[in-house]
């Protein structure tokens, strides 16, 4: 009896160890999970981190490729808007295509070089400054004073002298004998005088045909009376285009036509008649801000006692017109008309 509990505390035991052995066992086979595990996470941290860093490679390649062509760009768009800025500078002072062309390949390509070498710098600079033509080169003005003779008128006529500079005069008939030997003066040196209008009243010239054809051959004949030349060129009071009076102008151009007289409207306003007075200053910015803009540009001043404005701005016109290498001339009738109305069309 104590044998058999004997053996059965010994078989009890021997479970016991068994059953520690096979806690043992399962402890070892969870030991063996647990690192089976962390090798598996080992494994999926070191796939994420490559495929991160992979990802990381990528984005660098990328970013260092977009800077790149980022840059590429932007040194293209330099380029471009030198090119630009050397081809508007010729556009706004070159004239004929000639022109316009060498100084424009001369400009890129030495843009191109002094981008390359620095050194060369002052040269290029130099070269470029040669280049750079004046916004009058090339191009004609004709002042035209019209109203005249005045009180002014000698003034004007010095003003010209003084700077060889010719000029056209839209004569009326004087008021009186003082004024006549204006015309002569004028023409004796060397400009041009023109019809205008032997009384300027606008509803007498333009009250029909025959008053307008009476209007401009006793202003012809005058001019010739007391100049001894017959004139071709002609304005009309108010410009082709204005509707004051009761003509149709098509009649008036007709006329004009048979007669071979050629009519000068203009292009560019020296707005002095806008207001009784107009400040020099503003007369000036007037002309020039379209000066530029022709080949051949009709400037309209007056010549009226009462413009003394007109006689201030004057030199400081012309000077400037001068400077800025336009070249002043008296109209003839070679001179292509400028013409609010086309007497082609007639
Ligand atoms: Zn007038």
């Amino acid at each position: 009896m104590g044998k058999k509990h004997n053996s059965n505390r010994k078989n009890g035991t021997v479970q016991n160890s068994k059953i520690q052995n096979t806690k043992v066992q399962n402890v070892k086979v969870q030991d063996a999970k647990v690192q089976d595990a962390n090798l598996h996470n080992d494994n999926v941290k070191s796939i994420v981190i490559t495929v991160l860093a992979v990802l990381l490679l990528l984005v660098n390649i990328f970013t260092l490729v977009s800077v790149s062509s980022l840059k590429r760009e932007v040194a293209g768009l330099h380029k471009a808007s030198e090119q630009e800025s050397l081809i508007s500078t010729e556009n706004t002072s070159g004239v004929n295509g000639e022109d316009k062309t060498e100084p424009s390949k001369q400009n890129a390509s030495e843009s191109v070089s002094s981008a390359t070498q620095g050194s060369n710098a002052d040269t290029s600079t130099q070269q470029t400054g040669e280049a750079v033509k004046k916004p009058g080169e090339g191009k004609t003005v004709y002042l035209t004073f019209d109203d005249g003779p005045s009180n002014n008128t000698r003034i004007v006529l010095d003003i010209l002298d003084k700077y060889n500079v010719k000029a056209t005069f839209f004569v009326v008939a004087a008021l009186d004998d003082s004024y006549e030997d204006i015309y002569k003066e004028i023409v004796d040196r060397g400009h041009t005088i023109a019809i205008h209008s032997y009384c300027h009243d606008y509803n007498v010239v333009y009250s029909d045909l025959d008053s307008f054809a009476a209007d401009v051959q006793s202003m012809r004949d005058y001019i010739y009376n007391l100049t001894g030349y017959t004139s071709n060129i002609y304005r009309f009071p108010g410009g082709s285009s204005s509707t004051l009076g009761n003509m149709d102008r098509s009649d008036c151009i007709r006329y004009l036509n048979a007669q071979g007289i050629v009519y000068f409207d203009w292009n560019v306003s020296s707005g002095d008649a806008s207001f009784s007075f107009v400040p020099p200053s503003q007369i000036e910015a007037n002309i020039f801000n379209d000066l530029g803009t022709y080949d051949e540009s009709v400037v309209l001043m007056h010549d009226s006692s009462s413009k003394t404005s007109t006689m201030v701005a004057l030199e400081s016109v012309i000077k400037r017109m001068l400077d800025e290498g336009y070249t002043l001339k008296a109209l003839d009738v070679n001179v292509k008309p400028v013409q609010q109305i086309l007497s082609t069309n007639y």
